[in-house]
Protein backbone atom coordinates (compact mmCIF):
# COMPACT_ATOMS: atom_id res chain seq x y z
CA UNK A 1 0.00 0.00 0.00
CA UNK A 2 3.14 2.36 0.85
CA UNK A 3 4.60 1.93 -2.75
CA UNK A 4 0.92 2.55 -3.98
CA UNK A 5 0.52 5.55 -2.09
CA UNK A 6 3.39 7.25 -2.37
CA UNK A 7 2.84 6.74 -6.85
CA UNK A 8 -0.60 8.57 -6.38
CA UNK A 9 0.87 11.05 -4.15
CA UNK A 10 -0.17 14.84 -5.94
CA UNK A 11 -3.60 13.44 -7.80
CA UNK A 12 -6.88 14.30 -6.63
CA UNK A 13 -8.71 11.37 -5.03
CA UNK A 14 -11.20 11.00 -7.77
CA UNK A 15 -8.35 10.61 -10.19
CA UNK A 16 -6.71 8.06 -7.81
CA UNK A 17 -9.67 6.59 -8.01
CA UNK A 18 -10.18 6.00 -11.53
CA UNK A 19 -6.33 4.97 -12.17
CA UNK A 20 -7.51 2.12 -9.93
CA UNK A 21 -10.57 1.33 -10.95
CA UNK A 22 -8.82 0.92 -14.94
CA UNK A 23 -5.64 -0.54 -13.96
CA UNK A 24 -7.23 -3.13 -11.95
CA UNK A 25 -7.17 -6.46 -13.23
CA UNK A 26 -10.90 -8.10 -13.78
CA UNK A 27 -12.64 -4.86 -13.61
CA UNK A 28 -14.60 -3.77 -16.65
CA UNK A 29 -13.15 -2.02 -19.82
CA UNK A 30 -14.48 1.18 -21.57
CA UNK A 31 -16.78 0.19 -23.72
CA UNK A 32 -19.67 2.86 -26.22
CA UNK A 33 -23.33 1.96 -27.17
CA UNK A 34 -21.75 0.98 -30.70
CA UNK A 35 -22.76 -2.36 -31.95
CA UNK A 36 -18.84 -3.65 -33.30
CA UNK A 37 -18.78 -5.83 -36.99
CA UNK A 38 -15.14 -6.18 -36.65
CA UNK A 39 -11.82 -7.13 -35.28
CA UNK A 40 -9.77 -4.97 -32.96
CA UNK A 41 -7.31 -5.17 -36.10
CA UNK A 42 -9.67 -3.71 -37.91
CA UNK A 43 -11.67 -4.29 -41.37
CA UNK A 44 -9.83 -5.58 -44.30
CA UNK A 45 -6.98 -6.71 -41.48
CA UNK A 46 -5.82 -10.18 -41.77
CA UNK A 47 -7.36 -10.90 -38.98
CA UNK A 48 -10.74 -12.72 -38.13
CA UNK A 49 -12.61 -13.29 -34.61
CA UNK A 50 -14.55 -16.25 -33.66
CA UNK A 51 -17.61 -15.95 -31.67
CA UNK A 52 -19.40 -18.91 -30.20
CA UNK A 53 -23.16 -18.19 -29.08
CA UNK A 54 -25.91 -20.07 -26.47
CA UNK A 55 -23.33 -22.29 -24.46
CA UNK A 56 -22.44 -23.03 -22.15
CA UNK A 57 -23.41 -26.84 -23.42
CA UNK A 58 -21.06 -29.65 -21.65
CA UNK A 59 -21.29 -31.67 -24.90
CA UNK A 60 -20.40 -28.91 -27.47
CA UNK A 61 -18.53 -26.64 -25.35
CA UNK A 62 -15.81 -28.81 -24.47
CA UNK A 63 -15.42 -30.18 -28.03
CA UNK A 64 -15.32 -26.46 -29.06
CA UNK A 65 -12.75 -25.39 -26.12
CA UNK A 66 -10.63 -29.20 -27.25
CA UNK A 67 -10.57 -27.93 -30.86
CA UNK A 68 -9.61 -24.15 -29.82
CA UNK A 69 -6.95 -25.73 -27.91
CA UNK A 70 -5.46 -27.94 -30.54
CA UNK A 71 -5.58 -24.89 -33.30
CA UNK A 72 -4.21 -22.43 -30.54
CA UNK A 73 -7.11 -19.98 -31.52
CA UNK A 74 -8.67 -17.55 -28.76
CA UNK A 75 -12.63 -16.58 -29.45
CA UNK A 76 -15.34 -14.86 -28.03
CA UNK A 77 -18.21 -16.74 -26.04
CA UNK A 78 -21.49 -15.32 -26.19
CA UNK A 79 -22.90 -17.21 -22.97
CA UNK A 80 -26.53 -17.42 -21.48
CA UNK A 81 -26.85 -16.30 -17.98
CA UNK A 82 -29.75 -19.83 -17.09
CA UNK A 83 -26.15 -22.10 -18.52
CA UNK A 84 -23.37 -19.82 -16.63
CA UNK A 85 -25.73 -20.67 -13.84
CA UNK A 86 -26.03 -24.80 -14.77
CA UNK A 87 -22.65 -25.06 -16.16
CA UNK A 88 -20.66 -22.34 -13.65
CA UNK A 89 -17.58 -25.18 -14.47
CA UNK A 90 -17.52 -24.75 -18.20
CA UNK A 91 -17.39 -20.87 -17.59
CA UNK A 92 -13.88 -21.26 -15.71
CA UNK A 93 -12.56 -23.29 -18.52
CA UNK A 94 -13.44 -20.51 -20.78
CA UNK A 95 -11.84 -18.14 -18.65
CA UNK A 96 -8.69 -20.45 -17.97
CA UNK A 97 -7.84 -21.08 -21.67
CA UNK A 98 -7.58 -17.23 -22.26
CA UNK A 99 -10.77 -16.68 -24.11
CA UNK A 100 -13.38 -13.82 -23.74
CA UNK A 101 -16.63 -13.51 -22.52
CA UNK A 102 -19.62 -12.05 -23.78
CA UNK A 103 -23.13 -11.65 -22.25
CA UNK A 104 -25.92 -12.58 -24.21
CA UNK A 105 -28.85 -12.37 -21.91
CA UNK A 106 -30.22 -14.22 -19.06
CA UNK A 107 -32.94 -16.38 -20.75
CA UNK A 108 -32.10 -15.66 -24.15
CA UNK A 109 -35.36 -13.16 -25.27
CA UNK A 110 -34.66 -10.51 -27.72
CA UNK A 111 -34.50 -6.98 -26.23
CA UNK A 112 -36.63 -5.57 -28.51
CA UNK A 113 -39.66 -6.96 -27.02
CA UNK A 114 -39.20 -6.23 -23.25
CA UNK A 115 -39.02 -3.09 -21.32
CA UNK A 116 -36.05 -1.06 -20.62
CA UNK A 117 -36.13 -2.94 -17.58
CA UNK A 118 -36.39 -6.20 -18.50
CA UNK A 119 -33.47 -5.65 -20.65
CA UNK A 120 -31.48 -3.84 -18.04
CA UNK A 121 -32.48 -6.80 -15.95
CA UNK A 122 -31.69 -9.56 -18.52
CA UNK A 123 -28.06 -7.84 -19.02
CA UNK A 124 -27.24 -7.74 -15.06
CA UNK A 125 -28.59 -11.35 -13.77
CA UNK A 126 -26.49 -12.54 -16.86
CA UNK A 127 -23.45 -10.89 -15.37
CA UNK A 128 -24.13 -11.85 -12.07
CA UNK A 129 -24.20 -15.71 -12.93
CA UNK A 130 -20.95 -15.23 -15.00
CA UNK A 131 -19.54 -13.99 -12.14
CA UNK A 132 -20.86 -16.74 -9.72
CA UNK A 133 -19.05 -18.99 -11.54
CA UNK A 134 -15.88 -17.03 -12.35
CA UNK A 135 -15.34 -13.89 -9.77
CA UNK A 136 -13.71 -11.33 -11.10
CA UNK A 137 -13.35 -12.57 -14.44
CA UNK A 138 -13.98 -9.68 -17.35
CA UNK A 139 -17.10 -9.40 -19.81
CA UNK A 140 -15.86 -6.95 -22.24
CA UNK A 141 -18.73 -8.09 -25.02
CA UNK A 142 -22.40 -7.71 -24.78
CA UNK A 143 -24.89 -10.06 -27.60
CA UNK A 144 -28.25 -9.47 -27.99
CA UNK A 145 -30.61 -11.98 -28.85
CA UNK A 146 -31.28 -12.85 -32.61
CA UNK A 147 -29.33 -9.73 -33.16
CA UNK A 148 -32.13 -7.46 -31.76
CA UNK A 149 -30.17 -4.75 -30.39
CA UNK A 150 -31.86 -1.84 -28.92
CA UNK A 151 -30.62 1.40 -27.49
CA UNK A 152 -31.63 0.73 -24.10
CA UNK A 153 -29.88 -2.63 -24.27
CA UNK A 154 -26.78 -1.24 -25.90
CA UNK A 155 -26.53 1.87 -24.11
CA UNK A 156 -26.98 0.10 -20.66
CA UNK A 157 -24.27 -2.67 -21.94
CA UNK A 158 -21.60 0.21 -22.26
CA UNK A 159 -21.84 1.33 -18.90
CA UNK A 160 -21.12 -1.42 -17.37
CA UNK A 161 -18.48 -1.88 -19.45
CA UNK A 162 -19.70 -4.28 -22.36
CA UNK A 163 -19.17 -3.46 -26.34
CA UNK A 164 -21.84 -4.68 -27.70
CA UNK A 165 -20.60 -7.36 -31.07
CA UNK A 166 -22.76 -8.10 -34.00
CA UNK A 167 -20.97 -10.00 -36.58
CA UNK A 168 -20.15 -10.01 -40.08
CA UNK A 169 -20.18 -13.60 -41.48
CA UNK A 170 -23.41 -15.48 -40.31
CA UNK A 171 -22.61 -19.09 -41.25
CA UNK A 172 -26.19 -19.87 -40.02
CA UNK A 173 -25.00 -23.31 -38.45
CA UNK A 174 -28.05 -23.01 -36.72
CA UNK A 175 -30.04 -24.16 -39.75
CA UNK A 176 -27.54 -27.33 -39.33
CA UNK A 177 -27.26 -26.94 -43.51
CA UNK A 178 -24.75 -29.64 -43.29
CA UNK A 179 -20.66 -29.09 -42.18
CA UNK A 180 -19.69 -27.98 -46.02
CA UNK A 181 -23.20 -25.88 -46.16
CA UNK A 182 -21.55 -24.07 -43.13
CA UNK A 183 -18.42 -23.79 -44.51
CA UNK A 184 -19.72 -22.26 -47.87
CA UNK A 185 -22.16 -20.01 -45.57
CA UNK A 186 -18.35 -18.76 -44.15
CA UNK A 187 -16.36 -18.86 -47.27
CA UNK A 188 -18.81 -16.39 -49.14
CA UNK A 189 -19.24 -13.45 -46.18
CA UNK A 190 -15.50 -13.65 -44.88
CA UNK A 191 -13.54 -11.13 -45.42
CA UNK A 192 -10.58 -9.49 -43.63
CA UNK A 193 -11.22 -8.29 -40.22
CA UNK A 194 -14.31 -10.09 -40.31
CA UNK A 195 -16.61 -11.27 -36.66
CA UNK A 196 -17.67 -15.43 -37.42
CA UNK A 197 -21.22 -16.22 -36.20
CA UNK A 198 -21.08 -19.81 -34.35
CA UNK A 199 -22.98 -21.62 -31.96
CA UNK A 200 -21.95 -24.36 -29.62
CA UNK A 201 -25.39 -24.34 -27.54
CA UNK A 202 -27.86 -25.48 -26.19
CA UNK A 203 -27.64 -29.28 -25.12
CA UNK A 204 -30.33 -30.15 -26.82
CA UNK A 205 -29.24 -28.65 -29.98
CA UNK A 206 -27.60 -30.87 -32.78
CA UNK A 207 -24.14 -29.16 -32.55
CA UNK A 208 -21.99 -31.52 -34.07
CA UNK A 209 -21.92 -30.01 -37.63
CA UNK A 210 -20.70 -26.60 -36.22
CA UNK A 211 -17.97 -28.06 -34.39
CA UNK A 212 -16.66 -30.12 -37.73
CA UNK A 213 -17.07 -26.66 -39.61
CA UNK A 214 -15.07 -24.97 -37.18
CA UNK A 215 -12.45 -26.83 -37.52
CA UNK A 216 -12.26 -26.35 -41.46
CA UNK A 217 -12.89 -22.90 -40.90
CA UNK A 218 -9.76 -22.30 -38.35
CA UNK A 219 -7.92 -24.60 -41.31
CA UNK A 220 -8.93 -22.05 -44.24
CA UNK A 221 -8.04 -19.04 -42.28
CA UNK A 222 -5.01 -20.49 -41.22
CA UNK A 223 -4.05 -21.64 -45.03
CA UNK A 224 -4.86 -18.34 -46.33
CA UNK A 225 -2.91 -16.20 -43.28
CA UNK A 226 -5.72 -15.08 -41.03
CA UNK A 227 -4.47 -14.59 -37.65
CA UNK A 228 -7.32 -14.99 -34.66
CA UNK A 229 -8.08 -11.44 -32.95
CA UNK A 230 -10.86 -10.58 -30.56
CA UNK A 231 -13.95 -8.21 -31.56
CA UNK A 232 -13.24 -4.20 -31.58
CA UNK A 233 -13.55 -2.57 -28.37
CA UNK A 234 -14.22 1.23 -28.48
CA UNK A 235 -14.40 3.86 -26.08
ZN1 LIG B 1 -28.25 -16.67 -29.31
Amino acid sequence: MRTISAALKGLSIAAAVGAIFVAAPGTASAATPDVVKATSAGAGSQTFALTIDDGPSPTWTNQVLDLLKDREVKATFCVIGDHARQYPDLIKRIVDEGHSLCNHSMHHVNPSTQSPDQQRAAIQEASDAIHAAAPGAPINYYRAPEGGFTQDATQYAASQGMQPVGWSVDTEDWRLPGVDGIFQNYKKEFQGGGVILMHDGSEENDRSQSVEAMGNILSDLANNGYTDDLPAVLG
